[in-house]
């Protein structure tokens, strides 16, 4: 019997219930994807101008604040862990898991529960913004996709796209406070918009006429709209402000299973939207998304997955062992086995680091121009390359700097690199 959600209700706190941390000494834990990582940053803002003391871990605190993350069995199962650990203190939990797991929350701990959007409330009267290392800037909350296996969208709801003011303004408040790299994300990127009637091609053409010294990274888009607007968008890629950079999680590589995921899109679909990337961009750098162990999945089906990463060589594979989520269409459908799964992931990861290494290898010595983005310690910065390459080198230069190094040894996801200027 599929369970239907309740509101959340009972210990919401009012907008400007953000008094009570006034003076306290706070400690954020935070899951999951961007977004969530978003919401902590608006949170640390507003606990700032709060009066709160930020500390770096429980012991230190008076009040914990859990940012959840619910999106696959063993992350729930993590968060239950830290429920309960953190049950005598005063607990507040955010995130995604209050939207639709509030029972299982209060049979292990009494938290105050934060909504997201109460988060969002409170961080517009405020406004301020770290102005170092990485920003996230939060462009919509939930999505227009139906996927079968998905329990995110029970969680941030059907989409609602903030305005381009907004995000205009933030992402000018990050740059011009320091930041030179923005990721701008949501459930779905390619969503953006899609609800008042405007679209992601026309808010990139917005952020390239920002004025400042800043560089976006655009978080993943579901094939199934980008379909819809491929032209305009690979157009919207080409401004200097926006990494040749682009995630889109293609989750199977056999039209069959992303019929039953109801994606919206087929295989031919996803290939069409990366050859039409790379012929625009040819250096672009490609991430994708695989779940493996899909209900009812075939080895007929898995080895067309396995195929498509060996015919795309995508930069980048997350790849995710199903896991049955409450709520979804799919919750009651019986399960792969454990170990199929584990096999199947298994297989693919060793399939995809011998593409990683292979492509790496064909642009080991080649000089490229970086930006740097982050300090990584005393010494130590990561730095990136037009195409969102990860380049770590061993020198305290600044944020913000922009040179050109050697790509001398590859690890994996980025590069050791040599400065040249
Ligand atoms: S696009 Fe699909 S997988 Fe992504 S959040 Fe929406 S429903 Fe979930």
């Amino acid at each position: 019997m599929v369970k239907t959600l309740e509101p959340v209700c009972g210990n919401i706190p009012e907008p400007d219930t953000f008094d009570v941390f006034h003076n306290k000494r706070v400690f954020i834990e935070t899951y999951g994807c961007r977004y969530n990582f978003g919401d902590t940053a608006k949170l640390v803002e507003i606990l700032k101008y709060k009066g709160s003391i930020l500390v770096d871990s429980a012991k230190e605190a008076e009040a914990i604040i859990i940012n959840t993350c619910t999106v696959v069995g063993t992350t729930e199962r993590r968060m239950m862990r830290r429920l309960s650990r953190y049950r005598e203190y005063d607990l507040y939990v955010t995130g995604c898991m209050p939207a639709v797991q509030r029972e299982a929350i209060f049979a292990v701990c009494t938290p105050k529960i934060i909504l997201s959007e109460t988060i969002r409330e409170a961080y517009r009267s405020i406004g301020t913004v770290a102005g170092k290392g990485v920003a996230i800037v939060q462009t919509a909350q939930g999505c227009c996709g139906r996927c079968t296996y998905c329990l995110t969208r029970f969680a941030r709801g059907p989409l609602k796209s903030f305005t381009e003011k907004e995000i205009l303004g933030e992402i000018f408040a990050h740059a011009h406070a320091g930041t030179s790299e923005i990721q701008i994300t949501a459930q779905d990127m390619s969503s953006w918009g899609q609800d008042i009637g405007k679209s992601l091609p026309f808010l990139l053409k917005r952020i390239d006429d920002l004025p400042g010294e800043f560089m976006i990274r655009v978080g993943m888009m579901n094939p199934a709209l980008i379909k819809g607007m491929l032209d305009d968008l690979i157009e919207g890629f080409a401004s200097d402000h926006i990494f040749k950079f682009v995630h889109i999680p293609v989750q199977s590589g056999s039209d069959a299973v992303l019929d039953r995921m109801g994606r919206g899109y087929s295989v031919a679909d996803f290939d069409e939207i990366v050859t039409a990337f790379r012929k625009r961009y040819p250096e672009i750098t490609l991430a994708t998304d695989m779940i493996v162990g899909f209900p009812g999945e075939t080895q007929e089906e898995f080895s067309q997955s396995l195929d498509l990463i060996e015919r795309v060589r995508p930069n980048k594979v997350n790849i995710t062992r199903y896991s049955r989520r409450p709520f979804t269409p799919l919750f009651t459908v019986k399960d792969c086995p454990e170990w199929i799964k584990k096999d199947r992931s298994r297989i693919m990861n060793t399939l995809a680091e011998k593409v990683y290494a292979s492509i790496n290898a064909g642009v080991l010595e080649k000089e490229v121009p970086f930006l740097v983005t982050e300090t990584l310690k005393e010494g130590s910065v990561m730095a990136r390359s037009p195409n969102y390459l990860g380049i770590v080198i061993n020198e305290n230069l600044p944020v913000g700097y922009e040179g050109r190094g050697i790509l001398k040894k590859e690890r994996k996801y980025f590069f050791i690199g040599k400065r040249v200027i």
